[in-house]
């Protein structure tokens, strides 16, 4: 018989959910629903056997046409279902109940909460959830070794080796070969002589990967009465929740956003949450915008809990997602760290969620499902009646706006912690101090003040951080002699040039090419010119003007998986780098306590274009950017070049905290918003059609404006931009349509789309997306 080994750190299992179902037994057979994870309309009509005990939300392998899946036992009837369903006798049979939990009554309601308001099919979200489909399956057995019994059988020569995998055994569980031969310091070979003696047996164990236990008592630092008072809040947010934790309970729910400067100990005061919830026996999960990116995230958990938390991300390997799906569906992981997919692991009982630095596009899904992970988590949270908590030292504009109406609570941590202090920010005005040529080079981006706080910056010994949110050497490439520049075959877009890695490169499709010798417009030789500064290209202004200067590069492409990151961070802490240049990737929550230098090349990026957001993100970015300066015993610098030193951004990053910077650009941005009655104050939703054919797909984009439902859409208020073609008018060979929805805040949106939608009728080369809430326009 195969053992069970149980862990012993489990939470308590839930009730498989407040169903009534559960309790009648499976006497007849009978029809159940059950979601499939497929883009279907709505759940499918099983038979459930007699003998077969599904409750709503059992997960369950059922036949559909030749094939087996796997889906979960549903709630009701679908709202298509037909008028006649098919006649029980008809129905084909479940298969199998799996051996995992169901999903929770909680877990259902959010995935269809998510279905409704992203326009996506049930069944695509559902998708998400089971998205390890080895998880479903049992366990396989593996094969330990242990003592037959205590005595030894006579005769038995007892060699060194093998005094010490007996002694290994004897105050210790059973062991695998690989285990128990490391351990005692001998070859397999010893073991299986063993066994072949009748000294040892080989049993068959299945074996569920395990999770430690955080503790929850041990002592974080001491906190400052600020800090302390916002974790005394949280704690009492995730008590009550758990005092009352009836499922269908959205009485203890809340939002709380932390609002806090860079380095003022948010982190810290989040950790006090996820401490009253394990306390609690309950689950709390973390969702950050770049999990990968996140080692230093991680040591630090480890250091205040002792252990590891559970982690998800799409670098996951399948054994990785598989023992880590079913930790969490079992109650054995009681903390779980991960991107915006995490959202839907199936936690049985789900105590707290914390969404770090909330203001992220990157917690924004662009394609399949879309849907924004942070809105998301506040919908899952209240369903759940938990406490959700957004973290940030630049809030949303919407989670500002939500604090402003009463709906979300602010604690504040206004000041950095110890002696700290914020880096001072000046502006570097680029129309006055342009930046010279440089012998041998062409164009140089550094102006006269910023070399010169480089230079200082590195006569003390201090470290420099160079933002320049552009990878490769150069954003276009241009022909000297036509004019001709450098495009992507498949999208609208510029061929990136990446010197290090020797080719041309598309950012939106991926699409790859030497650099040519000769324009392939006009055909002349060595014409072709890089034009702007990507990282590469900065580097090589940096070490013709410091030299002496240690550098490395820090983007997404010198990157590659965290360990590298983590070590490059290593190295920065450890003062084995002077100059550190970065794209975007440097903004992420690193302490470097020596860099005591930022210097923004180009300021400006970003702040122009179709996007509604660009002011915004922009001083996000910049601002979280500029905290990385001086977050030690020393003060740090901070340089902004820009062409636009009177634009709100500039100026208010320019004031900083002691003027209230942030509150009175934000103040200026949310009337911007409001009087154009854009999000948060109106609602907005993207439809992009796209296809082979450009005129298909005009003629698709017409019929569809055609399709309208003019008379509600006028009623509501609401009204249609577009179709025009979209920014990325051709994307990976595919044109691109796009529409505009714009709608009054208290509008409903959703039913109206639905209705519209259902009236089209696409040719199978056209695709059709939903965005719901978009945060891209291209
Ligand atoms: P934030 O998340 O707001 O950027 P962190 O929580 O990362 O701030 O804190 C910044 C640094 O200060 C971290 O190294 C953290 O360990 C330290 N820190 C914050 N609060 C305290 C405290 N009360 N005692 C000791 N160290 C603290
Ligand atoms: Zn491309």
């Amino acid at each position: 018989m195969p053992e069970r080994h149980t862990s012993t750190a489990t939470l308590p299992l839930p009730h498989p959910g407040g169903d009534p179902e559960s309790e009648s037994g499976a006497a007849a057979a009978r029809r159940v629903q059950v979601l499939l994870p497929l883009p279907l309309a709505g759940a499918y009509d099983y038979l459930a056997p007699p003998d077969c005990a599904v409750v709503p939300g059992s997960v369950v392998r059922v036949p559909l046409a030749q094939r087996e899946l796997v889906g979960v036992v549903w709630d009701s009837p679908p709202e298509s279902a037909p008028d006649k369903p098919v006649p029980l006798e008809r129905l084909r049979p479940i298969l199998e109940v799996l051996d995992v939990p169901p999903l929770t009554p909680v877990a259902r309601r959010f995935l269809a909460w998510v279905a409704d308001y992203t326009l996506a099919a049930p069944g695509a979200v559902l998708r998400m959830a089971l998205s390890s489909p080895s998880a479903l399956e049992p366990p396989k057995p593996v094969t330990l070794y242990q003592r037959c019994d205590r005595t030894l059988p006579e005769g038995l020569r007892i060699t060194p080796a093998r005094r010490r995998v007996l002694a290994e055994l004897d105050d210790g569980p059973a062991r695998s070969l690989a285990e128990l031969s490391a351990a005692a310091g001998v070859g397999g070979s010893v073991v299986k002589g063993l066994v072949g003696a009748g000294v040892l047996e080989a049993i068959e164990v299945v074996q569920e990967a395990r999770f430690k236990l955080p503790d929850p008592d041990t002592a974080g630092p001491a906190l400052s009465d600020r800090q302390a008072e916002a974790a005394a809040a949280l704690r009492r947010a995730v008590r009550a929740a758990a005092e009352r934790n009836a499922p269908q309970d959205e009485g203890a729910f809340s939002v709380t956003l932390l609002d806090g400067v860079t380095g003022s100990g948010k982190t810290e005061v989040y950790f006090e949450a996820i401490a009253e919830a394990i306390a609690a026996g309950r689950q709390a999960l973390v969702l950050l915008p770049e999990i990968a990116l996140s080692a230093q995230w991680l040591e630090r958990f480890e250091r205040r809990f002792g252990v590891a938390p559970a982690l998800w991300h799409s670098e996951l390997t399948s054994a990785q997602r598989r023992a880590t799906w079913r930790a969490v569906a079992q109650g054995r992981a009681p903390v779980v760290v991960g991107a915006r997919s995490a959202l839907f692991l199936p936690y049985p009982d789900l105590g707290v969620l914390v969404v770090d630095e909330e203001h992220e596009s990157a917690f924004k899904q662009e394609d399949g499902v879309t849907y924004h992970a942070r809105d998301m988590a506040v919908v899952r949270a209240q369903l759940g009646g938990i406490p959700a908590v957004l973290v940030s030292a630049t809030p949303s504009l919407e989670t500002l706006n939500n604090v402003r109406g009463g709906r979300y609570r602010a604690l504040h941590l206004p000041e950095r912690h110890g002696d700290a202090v914020l880096p001072e920010v000046s502006l570097v005005d680029l129309r006055r101090d342009k930046p010279e040529k440089l012998a041998g080079l062409g164009p140089g981006w550094l102006s006269a003040a910023l070399r010169q706080a480089i230079a200082e910056t590195l006569e003390a010994g201090e470290q420099v951080l160079l933002f320049l949110n552009r990878r490769g050497y150069a954003p276009l490439t241009l022909c000297r002699a036509c004019g001709h520049r450098l495009q992507c075959p498949h999208c609208t877009a510029w061929l990136v040039e990446h010197r290090l890695a020797g080719r041309l490169q598309c950012h939106h499709c991926g699409f790859a090419a030497r650099l040519p010798s000769a324009c392939p417009d006009c055909g002349a030789e060595g014409t072709l010119t890089a034009c702007g500064p990507g990282v590469e290209r900065l580097a090589e202004e940096t070490r013709l003007l410091f030299p002496e200067a240690r550098q490395a590069l820090m983007t997404s492409d010198t990157l590659v998986g965290p360990q590298s990151a983590a070590e490059l961070v290593r190295a920065v802490q450890a003062r084995e780098i002077d100059l550190l240049i970065g794209t975007q990737i440097v903004a992420k929550g690193h302490h470097f306590p020596h860099l005591t230098l930022v210097g923004v090349v180009d300021a400006d990026l970003g702040l122009f274009g179709g996007d509604l957001r660009a002011a915004e993100r922009t001083y996000q970015l910049l601002h979280q950017v500029a905290g990385r300066a001086g977050r030690a015993e020393h003060r740090g610098r901070v340089l902004l070049q820009t062409a636009e030193p009177d634009h709100p951004v500039m100026q208010a990053l320019a004031a900083g905290a002691q003027e209230n910077g942030r509150d009175r650009f934000f103040e200026a941005e949310a009337a911007a918003r409001e009087a154009a009655g854009l999000p948060p104050f109106g609602r907005l939703a993207a439809l992009v059609l796209s296809g082979p054919d450009a005129r298909q797909l005009d003629e698709t984009a017409r019929a569809l404006a055609r399709a309208a439902p003019q008379e509600a859409l006028k009623a509501g208020g609401v009204s249609i931009l577009g179709p025009a073609p979209a920014p990325l008018a051709v994307l990976r060979g595919r044109h691109r349509r796009r529409f505009l929805i714009k709608a009054p805040r208290g509008f409903r949106l959703q039913p109206l789309l639905r209705a519209w939608l259902a009236q089209a009728k696409l040719p199978n080369a056209v695709r059709l997306q939903v965005d719901v809430d978009p945060y891209s326009f291209l």
